[in-house]
C-alpha cells in the first residue's frame, strides 16, 4: 500500500516587545524566577488587562508580509483550562476573528521548484508560566516570568507532504519573522517553537487521516526526526490492523520516539468565550499603512533582486537571503569590495566563510571575519594584488586575527602578487632549464605536462606569480 503524508504546523513565535501583551512587566529572558510578573500576570483579582499596541503592530506586519486578510475588528477570547502555570485559570487567546486571517507563503522544494503553503490564521495570545520540576524534592516550582509574554501562533493549512517540506516551511517562517524584526527566533530560549500535526492516508484517498499532534519540538533537526518517526509509527500501526487515535504526543530526542502525552482536547472542551475585559481590536487604516511602509525588503524580493541585478544563481541568492543577517553581510562585503564582483563575493561567503563558520559551530552574527575585512580581501583579488590561492591564506590569517585587514597581512608577509613579467620570465627560464626531460616530452606531444610546469613556476614564486601571466608566458616559452 502506498501512503500519503499530511502535515500542518502550529508555530509559536514570541513577539519581541519590551513589555508583556497585557501588562507593563518586562519580557527579558533569564531573570530570577518570579521577578518579572506583575499583578496582571499573576491573575490577581481586581486587575484589568491593557493591550500592548506593539504586539498588535507586529502581528499586522506579519499579516501584510504573507498577503493575509486582516480581521478588523479582531477579538480576544478566554481559553479555559487549569494548570499551575496559568494562575488566571484561562489563557487570553483568539478563536473567531483572529487578527491575521488566510495568507500564504512559498517554500522551495529540493528539486528547485516552489510550493505554496496556505496559512490558515495567525492569532495573538499570551504565553503561560513555566513549571520547574528539578531542585524541589517532591514538589514543583512555578516561575511566572513568562506568563503574559506575547505570542503569535501561526497555523498552517495541512498542505505539507513530508518532514522535509515541514522543515522548509518552518525555516521560511523563522527567517521571515526575523526579517520583520518581530521575533528574535531564538529556539534554545523557546522564542520560536513548533507543534507538528501529522497524519497518513492511502494514496488517492480524499479524506484526511486521523492526526497526532507532536508538541514543542525545539530544533529544525528534531522536527524532521520527530515527524519521520511518527509517520513510520502510524503506517506500521495501520498496516498491523490498528487505528491512529487523535492525541497529543511528546517527542523524546534521546530515544528518537514519540510517546502519548494526553488525548486531544476539542475546542469546546476549553469553553472559549469572548473576553469581557478586552474590547474588540479595531485597526485604523493609518496604522495598517504605517506598518506596510515599515516593511523591509522581504526575503523572496531580495532573492529575486540578487538574481536579476547581480546575475547570481537562484541557489546562491536563496542561501544568501535565508537570513536577514546573512543578506546584510553579503551586501556589506559587496560594498567593501567596490561592488565589483557579486558572484565572487557570493562564492567566498557561501563556500569559504559559511564552511568555516559551520565547522567552528558559529553563525554569521559572530563571524570572526567582518564584512569589511572580507570585502577588503576580495578587492585585492579583483585588482590583481594577490591570487585566489594567496587570498585563502589571508582568509585563514584574518580568521586567526593575525592582522587587522588584508592589506596589512599582505604587507607584513610579503604576499603581494608578482606581476613583473621580467621576473616571471626569469623564473620560467629557470624551471625549464631544470626540467629538460619534461620539456622534451612536452614538445614531443605530452601536453598534459603543462600543468606540471605551471605548478613548478608557482612553487618557485611561493604562489605569488600572477597565474594568468604565468600561463601566457609559459605557453610561449614551451612552444620554443
Ligand atoms: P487544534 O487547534 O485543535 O490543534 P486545528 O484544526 O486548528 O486544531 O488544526 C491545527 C493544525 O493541524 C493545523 O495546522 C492543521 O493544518 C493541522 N491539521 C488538521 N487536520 C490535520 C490532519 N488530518 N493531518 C495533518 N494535519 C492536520
Ligand atoms: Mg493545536
Amino acid at each position: 500500500m502506498e501512503w500519503e503524508v499530511v502535515i500542518g504546523l502550529e508555530i509559536h513565535a514570541q513577539l519581541a516587545t519590551k513589555t508583556k501583551i497585557f501588562s507593563g512587566a518586562p519580557t527579558t529572558y533569564g531573570a530570577e524566577p518570579n521577578t518579572q510578573a506583575c499583578a496582571v500576570d499573576l491573575g490577581l483579582p481586581g486587575v484589568l488587562p491593557v493591550l500592548n499596541i506593539e504586539a498588535v503592530k507586529m502581528a499586522v506586519k506579519f499579516g501584510l508580509a504573507i498577503d493575509a486578510e486582516l480581521s478588523n475588528p479582531s477579538i480576544f477570547a478566554r481559553k479555559n483550562y487549569f494548570y499551575p502555570d496559568l494562575p488566571k485559570g484561562y489563557q487570553i487567546s483568539q478563536l473567531d476573528l483572529p487578527i491575521v486571517g488566510k495568507g500564504e507563503l512559498a517554500i522551495e522544494l529540493e528539486d528547485g521548484s516552489e510550493k505554496i503553503i496556505g496559512v490558515t490564521r495567525a492569532h495573538l495570545e499570551e504565553d503561560a508560566g513555566k513549571s520547574m520540576h528539578g531542585n524541589f524534592q517532591g514538589q514543583t516550582g512555578v516561575d511566572l516570568n513568562r506568563a503574559g509574554t506575547p505570542l503569535l501562533e501561526i497555523v498552517s493549512e495541512p498542505d505539507l507532504s513530508s518532514a522535509k517540506e515541514a522543515v522548509a516551511y518552518m525555516k521560511k517562517i523563522h527567517s521571515l519573522v526575523q526579517y520583520l524584526e518581530i521575533c528574535d527566533g531564538n529556539m534554545q530560549e523557546g522564542s520560536f517553537r513548533c507543534d507538528s500535526n501529522v497524519s497518513v492516508r492511502p494514496k488517492g484517498q480524499k479524506e484526511l487521516g486521523t492526526r497526532a499532534e507532536i508538541k514543542n519540538i525545539n530544533s529544525f533537526r528534531n522536527v524532521e526526526r520527530a515527524i519521520n518517526i511518527e509517520i513510520e509509527r502510524q503506517i506500521e500501526l495501520i498496516e498491523d490492523g490498528g487505528r491512529v487515535v487523535q492525541e497529543t504526543r511528546l517527542y523524546d530526542a534521546d530515544k528518537n520516539e514519540t510517546r502519548s502525552m494526553r488525548s486531544k482536547e476539542e475546542a469546546n472542551d476549553y469553553r472559549y468565550f469572548p473576553d469581557p475585559d478586552l474590547l474588540p481590536v479595531v485597526l485604523e487604516p493609518e496604522l495598517i499603512e504605517e506598518m506596510r511602509a515599515s516593511l523591509p525588503e522581504l526575503p523572496n524580493a531580495k532573492r529575486d533582486r540578487f538574481v536579476a541585478d547581480m546575475s547570481l544563481s537562484l541557489y546562491d541568492a536563496s542561501v544568501l537571503t535565508s537570513s536577514r543577517e546573512l543578506a546584510n553581510y553579503f551586501e556589506a562585503v559587496l560594498e567593501a569590495s567596490d561592488n565589483k564582483e557579486p558572484k565572487q563575493c557570493a562564492n567566498w561567503i557561501i563556500t569559504q566563510l559559511l564552511g568555516a563558520l559551520n565547522k567552528a559551530g558559529l553563525d554569521i552574527a559572530n563571524s570572526p571575519i567582518s564584512a569589511q575585512q572580507l570585502g577588503g580581501l576580495l578587492l585585492r583579488i579583483t585588482d590583481n594584488t594577490i591570487s585566489g590561492k594567496i587570498a585563502k591564506q589571508i582568509f585563514e590569517a584574518l580568521w586567526d586575527k593575525e592582522g587587522v585587514d588584508a592589506d596589512s597581512i599582505i604587507e607584513a608577509k610579503g604576499l603581494k602578487q608578482v606581476t613583473d613579467s621580467g621576473a616571471i620570465e626569469a623564473m620560467i627560464d629557470e624551471v625549464i632549464a631544470n626540467n629538460p626531460g619534461q620539456l622534451e616530452q612536452y614538445r614531443g606531444g605530452k601536453e598534459q605536462l603543462f600543468g606540471f610546469f605551471v605548478g613548478q613556476v608557482m612553487k618557485a614564486s611561493k604562489g605569488k606569480a600572477n597565474p594568468a601571466q604565468v600561463n601566457e608566458i609559459l605557453k610561449a616559452k614551451l612552444a620554443g
